[in-house]
């Protein structure tokens, strides 16, 4: 029987929006995860900051000593939801000295790591799981390590951050501008008081590290991820992504490339990009997040569902508890993680794409020729190629406004040509350069 067995004990670091949810998790399901385990799961106790604030905790479990709290021997399993990096760092490190499984949602933690937590749970043959840190209760993790585990993934690409989605999704419905559906983002709580880790694509490149490690086998850390974030998106660009049939989301996309000289590498990259209405990911509206993985014997698989929010993130954490303390029970450890690859970062002028340039020119002739005379020089051919009229307020045309549509080209044959278009007297200015992803050379 389940509840003969010796109890698996929990620590909970952090009772916040995750934590919370998660010790409700606990109580409320003590049966079910008592058969599920094969063992009951006891809560030992609480890690906060502020042992005295009002909570829906008996007192007793409350702690500020976290060192204390992770060393108990009563304590078998120590799930780390405090964030930011530190204290948690030294907390699970703490932990894992004890011979304590490990399960954290610290998706900046394990980003800006190079390998010493998973080294650290190796050498304490201990359990650490992090379902969690990429797309809240979306299953993309444990798919990745063991389902596809016989598999070669070749791409993963995702929408792996709600906020910048929900911004983005409301500028293509509505026309409004970036700053008001940002605004509006923070009146609904999708938006932090300082929005810049959404917005600026940070909090989606911690994701697309972990993403790219565990799908190439791959050290790979935020730093190593090109990074380009929302803030540059204008109205503009929703009405040409309308015309070529796309929309344009914050993608995060970790690629397995080959270099000219067959080289294999991989690219970890984040940046708001065309995506055509046809593709699986435009259809990802509001927080949601969806996570497309291709690999080569199964190809396309899809994920999607609910990114962030307390609740769904602690389906995901509660998942974890379960696995790590069946390990316990059982005696044994879970898959862990495996970076035998080592393959070369590429950087970003590697990347081949295709690619949207739309720029003010001056309306006379000859323009279209002088600007498609660059594209060639740098061996970027053009698919599309449109020129409208730009009238102001009152209907006079005051200018005129070229949209290119490119091949597949390098990052770096992009970059050269709109440095040249720039120098180009009848190009006023580039007015936007966006990536087209998910279409066909
Ligand atoms: P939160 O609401 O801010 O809660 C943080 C909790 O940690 C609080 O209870 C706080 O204690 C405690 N804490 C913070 N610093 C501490 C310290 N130095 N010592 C002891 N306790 C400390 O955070 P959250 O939204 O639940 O997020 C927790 C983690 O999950 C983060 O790593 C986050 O990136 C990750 N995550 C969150 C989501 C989400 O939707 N929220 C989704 C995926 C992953 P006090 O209550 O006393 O201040």
């Amino acid at each position: 029987m389940a509840t003969e067995q010796k109890p698996v004990g929990v620590a909970v670091l952090g009772y916040g929006n995750v934590g919370s949810e998660v010790v409700r998790i606990i109580e409320n399901s003590a049966a079910d995860l008592a058969a599920r385990i094969g063992a009951p799961l006891v809560l030992r106790g609480v890690g906060v900051r502020r042992v005295n604030a009002n909570r829906g905790v008996p007192i007793g479990l409350l702690t500020d000593d976290i060192d204390g709290l992770v060393s108990r021997d009563d304590v078998d399993i120590v799930v780390e939801l405090m964030g930011p990096v530190e204290p948690a760092r030294k907390a699970i490190l703490t932990a894992i000295e004890h011979g304590k499984s490990v399960v954290t949602a610290n998706k900046a933690l394990l980003a800006s790591s190079t390998g010493d937590l998973a080294r650290a749970a190796e050498r304490a043959h201990v359990d650490l799981y992090f379902e969690a840190a990429v797309a809240g209760a979306i299953p993309v993790i444990r798919p990745l390590t063991q389902s596809l585990a016989g598999d070669t993934v070749q791409r993963v690409a995702g929408i792996v951050n709600g906020t910048t989605n929900y911004i983005l999704s409301e500028m293509e419905t509505t026309g409004a501008d970036y700053a008001s559906a940002l605004a509006d983002a923070s009146v609904l709580g999708y938006a932090e008081a300082d929005p810049s880790a959404d917005v600026d694509g940070y909090d989606a490149a911690s994701k697309a590290a972990i993403l790219a490690s565990i799908a190439f086998h791959t050290t790979v850390t935020a730093d190593d991820v090109y990074r380009e974030g929302i803030t540059a998106i204008t109205p503009d660009d929703f009405v040409s992504a309308r015309a070529l049939n796309c929309t344009i989301k914050l993608l995060a996309i970790c690629e397995r490339i080959t270099d000219a000289d067959g080289t294999e590498m991989v690219s970890a990259r984040v940046y708001p990009a065309l995506v055509p209405a046809t593709h699986p990911l435009a259809t990802v509206g509001g927080a949601f997040n969806a996570v497309v993985v291709e690999a080569e014997a199964s190809g396309r698989v899809m994920f999607y569902g609910q990114g962030a929010g307390g609740t769904p993130t602690a389906s995901a954490v509660a998942g974890d508890i379960v696995m790590a303390a069946r390990n316990r029970v059982q005696g044994g450890r879970g898959p862990r993680e495996s970076k035998y690859a080592q393959l070369p970062i590429a950087p970003i002028g590697k990347v081949s794409t295709r690619y949207y340039v739309s720029m003010d020119v001056a309306d006379k002739p000859g323009v279209l020729a002088a600007v498609a005379a660059e594209f060639a020089k740098r061996e970027v051919s053009i698919a599309e190629v449109r020129q409208e009229g730009v009238v102001d307020d009152g209907g006079q045309r005051v200018g005129a406004r070229i949209v290119v549509v490119t091949h597949r080209a390098t990052d770096a044959a992009l970059s050269e040509t709109v440095r040249a278009l720039e120098d180009l007297d009848a190009v006023a200015s580039v007015a936007s350069v966006l990536r087209l992803e998910g279409t066909n050379p």
